[in-house]
């Protein structure tokens, strides 16, 4: 996928031009679930602005940051886990895994979540 086709895709979602499970959204953010869900909960929360990763979000706009924030956590109340936990991730560029430019964060739980930031086990 290009960068470009990548930067559009999930204001195509937001759009309904491609079809999303939808879990939650409201005037500046829309969450739906991860087509390639890592945990039993796995859901993108996106603001409707695009910015392309989350430190430009936050030199650009602290208060949409803040809402993407707030809509995570009620995601994680949605989705029955804001007892047992979850984990926000965003990912930044390449060695990150970073795909889609257009900032999200990855709501995650559901279950225990392993270790992360290790490489891949060949
Ligand atoms: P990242 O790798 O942090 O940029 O995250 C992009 C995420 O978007 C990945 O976890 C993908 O599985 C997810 N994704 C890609 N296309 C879709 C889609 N059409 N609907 C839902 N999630 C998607």
């Amino acid at each position: 996928m290009s960068e470009t086709e990548a930067e559009t895709l999930f204001e195509r979602i937001i759009g309904g031009e491609i079809p999303a499970d939808v879990v939650y959204q409201d005037d500046a953010t829309f969450a739906f679930r991860d087509i390639r869900p890592q945990a039993r909960v796995h859901v993108l929360v996106v603001p409707r602005k695009r910015y392309r990763n989350l430190g430009e979000l936050a030199a650009g706009d602290p208060e949409l940051l803040a809402r993407v924030v707030l809509a995570a956590r009620k995601v994680a109340e949605l989705e029955g886990v804001l007892g047992s936990g979850y984990r926000v991730v965003f990912n930044t560029d390449e060695d990150a895994g970073q795909t889609v430019f257009h900032v999200h964060a990855h709501v995650l739980g559901g279950e225990p979540l392993g270790l992360f930031g290790a490489p891949e086990e060949d």
